[in-house]
């Protein structure tokens, strides 16, 4: 088994290979932003797939939802984003550069999200001995001070009418602000779950990490609603399956493990925290967060019920948020618009919050660093991609031997016959070896020759990518021996 071991091997790989380009790239690139190309596009929509068959259409307590990136601005405001979702950063008295202070120190998250800024800086950071890592500069870092993640925009044509917005920084938010919608027009009953797939927005301080960290990337969240004093069970029920999803589609166990949250890391309001990390093979430590589960408890709810009896404030105050606070929690706000009614047990109560987020660009990186492998081969080298067939872009490359004899058109018939079903890729120039070579460095699982055979008997040759096996099949058995293949 080979490893990528350098950052920069795997970006030139992606874009070797079409995988992944720097957006803008003709004018120089854009920071911490990045565009997927052919290869990568498919690969991150067989991730998208790959979890909303595992998330929503599998499951009966699942629903789904697609909700709007702008949102109103008290969504931020009730959810603590608006005051409170920074980093804490230093800047390097040299060289001008900021770094977060939780990539200086040890590998705790203070991303100061829901916790108070002036608690945060409260705390001692010892910067003294620290490192920079831009121009190496040592003990150079001014004091600690927060950076704000939101990326803000203007929203309306007339200057009266037009207001500041924020670019969502997660997708949760407008599940919640959505759970009263589902609950009144759909069947659904506690416990269940909302699921989102959609893009976020950061602007993320540290960069350089590919697209493991960007400015603009996907993610993959469930809110899944349960009663009080189940969330335990449901946390650990979401763990364990968010975690064996990513080893169902091929991630090497050795790569994957567990974090879980000190409680002087979780934020005030959750309960419990894991993160399941990845080992990717490089930066500084290795194992990085694929995904975070959390017990959110009933916070989310309960400050939106907050959140909506602030809104006359805000109109008040010209639709302004500046030095408006949150309305109070009424007193019985466990009968408020956002609480759930028990039928069979008679009660009325907000529900806990148990919430699996997922990186989609994170993980089409762990995937795509996992599935790498070089290996030797009659003396000479093979790089492939060894991807789960669910993911991989291409699930087979149909080849004429030759260009004659009538092999073009009967791959041309294959092509057209195989790629109604699934993505398929039609090549008849170069040596067939090269060809074959091209599809194990795109990670396509089978390689459909038309040979010469195939004109007597009405068979092909399949090719498998891992082990290179090669079968004949008859090509009214081709679907189905491939669709077999493929879905097992
Ligand atoms: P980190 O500490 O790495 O910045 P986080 O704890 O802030 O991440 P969450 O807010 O828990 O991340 O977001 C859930 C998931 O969304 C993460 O596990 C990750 O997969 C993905 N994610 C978050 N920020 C980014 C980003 N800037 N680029 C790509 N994926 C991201």
């Amino acid at each position: 088994m080979a490893r990528i071991t350098k950052l920069d091997d795997i970006v030139s790989l992606c874009k070797r290979r079409g995988f992944i380009f720097q957006s803008s790239e003709i004018y120089g690139g854009l920071g911490s932003c990045y565009d997927y190309g052919p290869l990568g596009v498919e690969l991150k929509n067989n991730v998208k797939k790959a979890w909303w068959k595992s998330v929503v259409q599998m499951r009966d307590d699942v629903v789904g939802l697609d909700c709007s990136i702008l949102m109103h601005p008290l969504v931020w405001k009730a959810s603590g984003h608006a005051d409170k979702f920074a980093d804490l950063i230093a800047e390097c008295k040299k060289c001008n550069t900021r770094t977060r202070v939780d990539h200086l120190t040890d590998h705790i998250e203070e991303h100061t999200e829901h916790i108070s800024i002036d608690a945060v800086l409260a705390k001692a950071h010892d910067l003294s001995n620290k490192v920079c890592p831009n121009c190496g500069a040592v003990g150079q870092f001014t004091e600690p001070m927060p950076f704000k993640l939101m990326f803000e925009t203007q929203m309306g044509a007339n200057v009266d009418d037009s207001m500041t917005l924020q670019l969502r920084p997660e997708t949760a938010q407008g599940i919640f602000v959505n759970f009263r919608n589902v609950l009144d027009t759909t069947r659904v009953k506690i416990p269940f779950g909302i699921a989102q797939i959609g893009k976020s927005f950061r602007n993320e301080v540290t960069t350089k990490a590919f697209i493991f960290r960007t400015r603009e990337f996907e993610q993959a969240e469930l809110e899944f609603f349960c009663e009080p004093g189940t969330d335990e069970k449901w946390y650990e029920h979401w763990k364990e399956a968010r975690f064996n999803w990513y080893i169902n589609l091929g991630l090497k166990k050795e790569n994957l493990r567990f974090r879980e949250h000190d409680a002087n890391e979780l934020a005030h309001y959750a309960k419990a925290c894991v993160d399941i990390e990845y080992k990717f093979p490089f930066g500084s430590g290795d194992w990085q967060e694929l995904e975070g589960v959390a017990n959110r408890t009933d916070y989310d709810l309960r400050q939106h019920q907050r959140g909506m009896r602030t809104l006359n404030k805000w109109f008040e105050n010209n639709r302004d948020l500046t030095n408006i606070e949150l309305a109070d929690e009424a007193e019985d706000y466990q009968c408020g618009p956002l609480s759930y009614f028990d039928d069979e047990k008679k009660r009325r109560y907000i529900p806990y919050v148990i919430e699996p987020s997922a990186g989609i660009d994170r993980s089409a990186l762990a995937f795509l660093v996992d599935a790498y492998d070089e290996e030797e081969v009659r003396g000479e080298r093979r790089n492939l991609l060894r991807f789960h067939p669910a993911l991989a872009p291409v699930k087979a490359a149909i080849f004429p031997l030759v260009k004659r004899d009538g092999m073009p058109e009967i791959a041309c018939n294959v092509h057209n016959e195989l790629k109604k079903y699934f993505n398929c890729f039609y090549d008849e120039k170069g040596a067939i070896g090269r060809r074959y070579r091209r599809q194990d460095e795109a990670g396509t699982p089978f390689c459909v020759t038309i040979d010469g055979q195939t004109t007597e008997d009405n068979t092909v040759t399949v090719r498998e990518r891992d082990s290179m096996e090669q079968v004949r099949v008859s090509t009214g058995q081709l679907l189905n021996h491939l669709r077999e293949k493929l879905e097992a």
